[in-house]
């Protein structure tokens, strides 16, 4: 079997992800226009036909900005929780009724040869969910905003081969740069995004051999870098005494511009 994953953008300014097999594939989030999805899923040989639906995690406009067209043109079916769906489609905001699919919390449903559970995680938004997705033995779970990680999502963490966890911020960049005090605030608080050390301290600390990729997530724009992300994670495994094995990768996902195609391929 195959598993597929990249990340077509990431970041404050926009989110789009793409989960495939052999056959089909699903995308987390629509954050980025309809247009750039398009021409970047070609870039990479994938035909929309073959795309089976979207998933959405919450309501902010850097996870929808292309889901009205996206939904429209290519007639996709679109995945989210019930409160989830009020968030969205208040005020004005027109999907149509045949694209809308309720999906539970916290129980599996099936979508394109993929098992996927979606969860709650704390972020300041009506509701926030996280996707489990699972191919055969294969596990990648995508957790890309939230403002700490409690039990119910770490368990989510704990068991992914390919985990997408986000590092927003660079706690120094954050706290001695030009935004106002109250969105520093918000942007540190549980229920905001989660800064360099608190994602990298949670990794040191769940980090085991079943872990074959680590992607670090929704980089701030103006208060990360990649290296920042990169060096903190490295630094904090370092000081902890732990070694990844060589099969082990970590990486830091492109703001803009979509990364390489990340694929596992196993038995079963
Ligand atoms: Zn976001
Ligand atoms: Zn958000």
């Amino acid at each position: 079997m195959t598993l597929n994953f990249c990340s077509l953008s990431s970041g404050s300014s926009g989110n789009c992800y793409y989960i495939g097999n052999e056959f089909h594939g699903i995308l987390i989030d629509a954050g980025i226009s309809a247009t750039s999805i398009r021409k970047f899923l070609k870039g990479m040989n994938i035909s929309m036909q073959t795309i089976m639906g979207v998933l959405i995690s919450h309501n902010h406009s850097d996870h929808i900005k292309g889901l009205e067209v996206l939904a429209r043109k290519n007639h996709l079916p679109v995945f989210t929780t019930r409160n989830i769906w009020n968030s969205i489609l208040s005020p004005g905001r027109k999907i149509a009724g045949d694209c809308i699919r309720e999906v539970p919390v916290q129980k599996k449903f099936h979508l394109a040869g993929f098992d996927i559970e979606a969860f709650p995680v704390c972020h300041d938004a009506p509701e926030t969910i996280g996707f489990h997705i699972c191919l055969g033995s294969r596990k990648i779970t995508v957790v890309t905003d939230l403002g700490h990680i409690c039990s119910t999502s770490a368990q989510y963490i704990k068991e992914a081969n390919l985990l997408v966890i986000e590092s927003n911020y660079d706690e120094e960049m954050l706290l001695t740069g030009g935004y106002p005090y109250y969105l520093k605030k918000r942007i540190r608080s549980d229920n905001g995004h989660l800064g360099n050390h608190q994602t990298s301290g949670f990794l040191a600390e769940i980090i085991n051999d079943n872990i074959s990729h680590i992607c670090l997530a929704h980089l701030s724009k103006n208060n990360n870098t990649p290296d920042k992300a990169l060096r903190t994670l490295n630094e904090t495994f370092l000081s902890k005494g732990i070694v990844l094995n060589d099969l082990q990768q970590i990486s830091v996902l492109n703001r803009n511009i979509p990364t390489e195609m990340i694929t596992i391929n196993f038995d079963n």
